[in-house]
């Protein structure tokens, strides 16, 4: 039997109504003869009303707690959903991470998955069932409940998908498919047919919320095709895969903004070997992710450091910076917590030049200034006041002719 996975976030499965009627596209899927798999994240905004909750007891709060709190969100939709399957006449059941056997390291709030457990899916849809299986969580070895991160549920979805070898993998959302920007903030965003999962990595771990970075990534190592699509509506999304026709001919597919960010700088380091090394193993210990990390040398002896972190890890930074600034021999840190990114990306630059110019001048002629610059191969990102990044993202939309098909672009 052919099996399907489909994930629904947290808006489809927000009241009775949407339930029903994710459950209902399920049903057809099934009686299409088709294994249904489905993955269900936590309904409406229940999550942030969990975070809520946890930071009024405690601005602290244990990540263990704070995961086996954040758990029971995906287990209220699932078993909501399994009832209203039986509702509808058909069999259903509902499984937690833990249930299936998923089974990730112990980095509480930002697991990774190491391994699922396929028997138990595979007898359930053998007897004819729906299975049900909560999004966002698994087990440690210790059998701790662990989280993947914020909109982990589509890495989930992936996991599963590529574990069972299914066919597909077909997330329901709130919007039509993954746009040029996101459409709440640039209006005249265009609904991309395609696009490959090197570009959706860069726009998702950028600041394109609509997919989990983690899910790209897992997709393309397991070849899993990804089909991004609406809750509400029976139209056809967006298929993430490996080549999109005249890719290259396309220089820059999306933009994208990403808050939620700090910046932490460590002016006049002792320029010799190993403070870099000793500063981010402090980094690392603390479990800090750093992107952007910029060096420069401003004497024979004295080096300027900085790097962004995601905001959540603003407080575990400056411990580990405050810890180690004393050995580097550093003179002041600075930090900025109002500061965004704006980024654009592109296959297509891999083979066209101009493409930053482009983008600069774009931000010059909006009149935003520019704080620090950093690229990929296919990627160009401005860190920019957070204040100013709508305006900066309409600006380099336009100049790139984000709100026209890549066929009507000059
Ligand atoms: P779900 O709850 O279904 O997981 P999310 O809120 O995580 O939904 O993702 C959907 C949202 O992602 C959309 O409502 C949209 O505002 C946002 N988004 C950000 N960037 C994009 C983009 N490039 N294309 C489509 N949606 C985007
Ligand atoms: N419920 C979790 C969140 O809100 C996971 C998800 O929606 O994917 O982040
Ligand atoms: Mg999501």
């Amino acid at each position: 039997m052919e099996i399907v996975v489909q994930k629904f976030g947290g808006t489809s499965v927000a009241d009775a109504e949407k339930i029903r009627r994710a459950a209902k596209r399920v049903i057809e899927t099934a009686e299409r003869g088709f294994g249904v798999v489905v993955v269900a994240s936590a309904r409406g905004k229940q999550t942030d009303q969990l975070v809520a909750d946890a930071l009024e007891l405690n601005p602290n709060p244990p990540k263990r707690e704070m995961d086996q709190l954040l758990s029971t969100g995906e287990q209220q939709s699932v078993s909501l959903f399994a009832m209203a399957l039986d509702a509808m006449g058909h069999e259903a059941i509902s499984l937690t991470g833990g249930q299936i056997r998923m089974v990730t390291d112990s980095v509480h709030t930002k697991a990774r998955i190491k391994s699922i457990g396929a028997e138990r899916i595979h007898e359930h849809l053998a007897q004819g069932k729906i299975v049900i299986v909560a999004g966002f969580q698994g087990i440690d070895e210790n059998e701790n409940i662990t989280t993947l991160g914020r909109g982990g549920s589509d890495t989930t979805a992936v996991a599963l998908a590529a574990t069972l070898g299914a066919r597909c993998c077909e997330i329901y959302t709130d919007v039509n498919g993954i746009y040029s920007a996101d459409p709440r903030v640039f209006k005249g965003a265009v609904k991309l047919d395609q696009i490959c999962y090197d570009e959706m990595l860069e726009l998702a771990s950028f600041g394109a919320s609509v997919m989990h970075p983690r899910a790209i990534e897992c997709g393309k190592k397991y070849d899993v095709e990804i089909h991004v699509r609406s809750s509400g509506e029976d139209t056809e999304g967006t298929i993430i895969t490996h080549e999109v026709p005249q890719m290259e001919g396309v220089v820059v597919s999306g933009a994208t903004i990403q808050r939620d960010l700090a910046k932490i700088g460590l002016v006049g380091v002792d320029n010799s070997p190993g403070n870099a090394a000793r500063i981010f193993a402090h980094l690392a210990k603390a479990k800090v992710v750093v992107n952007d990390i910029i060096q420069t040398e401003i004497s024979a002896d004295k080096a300027n450091l900085s790097f962004m972190i995601e905001i959540s890890d603003l407080a575990a930074a400056k411990e580990a910076v405050d810890q180690i600034k004393g050995e580097v021999n550093c003179d002041s840190v600075f930090v900025r917590d109002d500061i965004a990114e704006v980024s654009v990306v592109g296959v297509g630059m891999r083979s066209h030049y101009g493409v930053a110019e482009k983008m600069f001048n774009a931000l010059a002629e909006a009149r935003v200034n520019i704080d620090s610059i950093t690229t990929s191969e296919i990627r160009i990102s401005c860190a920019v006041d957070e204040d100013e990044a709508e305006k900066a993202l309409e600006a380099v939309c336009v100049v790139f002719e984000l709100d026209k098909s890549a066929v009507q672009r000059s």
